[in-house]
């Protein structure tokens, strides 16, 4: 089958149906708008195991998506969409590019979450934007970002409830959409969910166990995504 995209961390592959892609899950890291890399054994597997369970979630309480079905340790079948070329960041406590940009230190919860959103450009390294500037650029109407918004604030209600269920803080993370190809008035959640691109610490302890032990090298990067695969489990399962 037709390698269609390949990023940093994933391949999309055709498949039979016109209508779905086949999202490959590889074991590359990178950090810093691609400065740092690196390879982990078992990364694909992991952040399939964690995002596909976290997308199934998501289906079963109602937030549509681009997700399909598993296919294996490290492919899951997705519908085809036009991803909007805006990257939407939810935050609930300070961190992170929050804390470059403000002075403010690390940890500080918010008496509401921050929605800020990025242009997804590697060359002008994902600047921040904001509204004017999506409707000026004619990246996504309005009333898309209006429903944008709306959805990701959802998202983050439900995900922040299940991951402190799990004993981790959702402390910030990374989406997108996508306009599905079959049906381009749609707008669903699309990309993966994992510790790529979500800063999750330990409930009680504090500790990191997201990319961020990659970013700061901290160690133990794949037996702390290994750790949140089997809490979240362990929360399906109760
Ligand atoms: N994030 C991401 N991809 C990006 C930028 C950010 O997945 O291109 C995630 C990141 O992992 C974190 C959240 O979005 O969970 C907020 O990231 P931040 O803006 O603080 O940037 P960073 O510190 O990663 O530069």
């Amino acid at each position: 089958m037709q390698l269609i995209y390949e990023g940093k961390a994933k391949r999309l592959w055709e498949t039979d149906d016109d209508s779905t892609l086949r999202m490959e899950f590889k074991n590359d890291a990178t950090a810093f708008n691609g400065e740092k890399k690196a390879s982990f054994e078992n990364k694909g597997r992991l952040n399939n195991a964690i995002s596909t369970l976290i997308y199934e979630y998501l289906e079963k309480v109602g937030v549509p998506t681009h997700f399909v079905r598993q296919i294996d340790e490290t492919n899951v079948e997705v519908k085809r969409v036009r991803i909007l070329m805006v990257e939407v960041i939810v935050r609930n406590v300070s961190a992170g590019s929050f804390c470059k940009r403000t002075g403010m230190k690390e940890g500080v919860a918010f008496s509401l979450p921050i929605v800020e959103y990025s242009y997804k450009s590697d060359a002008l390294g994902d600047p921040l934007i904001n509204d004017d500037y999506i409707r000026e650029m004619g990246l996504a109407s309005v009333e898309d970002m209006a429903f944008v918004r709306e959805s990701a604030l959802k998202v983050n209600g439900i995900l922040s409830g299940f991951f402190s269920e799990a004993g981790l803080k959702l402390v910030d993370f990374k989406l997108e959409f996508g306009r599905l190809v079959s049906d381009p008035a749609q707008i669903v959640l699309a990309d993966e969910i994992s510790p790529d691109g979500c800063r999750l610490w330990d409930l009680k302890t504090g500790e990191k166990m997201d990319k961020d032990r990659f970013r700061r090298d901290l160690g133990n990067v794949m037996e702390a995504y290994e750790e949140v695969l089997a809490r979240l489990k362990a929360r399906l399962d109760a």
